[in-house]
């Protein structure tokens, strides 16, 4: 298939570069802390943490919600349609009927849909930007342009706006939990300016999760950035549809396995992020990861993931309904390679958390049909 072999060659190219990276050559020795404490540290909470996490809140409730015409006409749509080709069949793989979902960072709800083609039983959705928040409300509601004239989703569903690094959230989701899926999609990175919420992120999950259940995600590909940034001339990368930028302080593009916190860049994708963003070594998240309970089930880089299930008849098809390689009427408009590029920097994860559980045994309490009101989201602080 032509198609597939677009793929081939452009992951044959692609994945020369992708292997560790020296930063990445050996986890760390001790468990408890991953790395040292001292004032001048990165990855130390602060007034700048803070600011930076509500810098990325801001960002990201600005954006309002694009009409169908303003979505067409991005630059990155048939990027966007593949990251959606991505998810769906991330959630198709993973989700059973009647699960109880925990979405962290759901944004604007863009998987609301795909949530309910895998007919889920219950959904949580949390995200920090109060804006997207507003705006995932109103589309479950039906009440967005786009999905006007849509069926409503066929599970009850919450909202909460929190930092979801920052602020433990068994207690306000006690009578939810457990969850059989937790899914964080384009969003763990913003946990990792430091230690202490990278762990928060990864308590948050951990002690929500059922037994076996499952963790799902996407996020940044670490190898392929620092592969990138070690290839440019200077401290800045991109092509036409993104760019990547280190401070000064990277000059030597050399990263500690002592300090994989706090290591940021700028990141600015067209028509989509303009915000710091921080690397997340891998084999560190896995480490971390291990101690909360959960066990990685695979990693693979976005090419890999894509080169892998559109081999399957039900995700190729799936392919071509949501057009990410063009809508196959030869108008040209397909998947620049620029965008192909930028989604190699992307990377999926699954991971399981230890025990046998239940699947079956769901919790009765949870809320039945209904509208989302404003006053039904639950708004929780950050401490002090
Ligand atoms: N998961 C959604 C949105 C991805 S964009 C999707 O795939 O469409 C990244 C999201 O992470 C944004 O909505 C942003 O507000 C959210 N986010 C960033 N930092 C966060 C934090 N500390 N707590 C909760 N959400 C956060």
């Amino acid at each position: 298939m032509k198609r597939n072999q677009l793929f081939k060659t452009k992951l044959k190219t692609m994945k020369r570069g992708h292997e560790e990276t020296s930063s990445s050559s050996s986890p760390p020795h001790s468990k408890p802390r991953l790395s040292s404490h001292n004032g001048e540290d990165h990855g130390v909470e602060d007034d700048s943490t803070k600011s930076l996490a509500r810098k990325v809140a801001d960002h990201y409730s600005s954006r309002s919600n694009q009409t169908l015409e303003e979505r067409e006409a991005s630059p990155i749509i048939h990027m966007k349609k593949l990251n959606n080709w991505i998810k769906s069949v991330l959630i198709q793989l993973y989700t059973h009927r009647d699960d109880v979902v925990l979405d962290l960072a759901c944004g604007k709800g863009g998987d609301l849909i795909k949530w309910d083609k895998a007919r889920i039983g219950y959904y949580v959705g949390v995200d920090i930007a109060d804006g997207s928040i507003e705006d995932c409300r109103t589309r479950y509601n039906g009440e967005t342009d786009q999905i006007h004239r849509r069926k409503r989703f066929s599970f009850p569903a919450r909202l909460i706006c929190a930092d979801c690094y920052e602020v433990p959230l068994d207690k306000a989701l006690q009578d939810d939990a457990p969850f059989d899926i937790c899914s964080c999609q384009f969003a763990l990175h913003y946990s990792w300016s430091t230690e202490e919420r990278a762990r928060q992120a990864l308590e948050n999950v951990s002690s929500l999760l059922r037994p076996g259940g499952t963790f799902i995600g996407t996020m940044p590909d670490a190898n392929v950035i620092v592969k990138k940034l070690r290839e440019a001339e200077g401290l800045t990368f991109g092509n036409s549809v993104y760019w990547i930028s280190f401070d000064e302080e990277y000059t030597k593009k050399k990263f500690k396995s002592s300090r994989p916190f706090g290591i940021q860049y700028k990141f600015h994708l067209e028509d989509a992020v303009d915000c710091p963003e921080w690397l997340v070594p891998f084999h560190i998240f896995k480490e971390l990861a291990k101690e909360y309970g959960l066990e990685l089930v695979f990693k693979k880089n976005s090419h890999e993931f894509v080169n892998e299930y559109i081999k399957k008849p039900e995700f190729a098809e799936l392919m071509r309904r949501l057009g990410a390689l063009g809508d196959g009427s030869g108008d040209g408009r397909t998947l620049s390679e620029d965008e192909w590029e930028a989604s190699y920097l992307y990377l999926v994860f699954v991971m399981r958390k230890s025990g046998q559980g239940d699947s079956l045994k769901k919790n009765t309490q949870r809320r039945s049909l209904s509208q989302i009101r404003q006053e039904d989201v639950m708004y929780l602080p950050c401490q002090p």
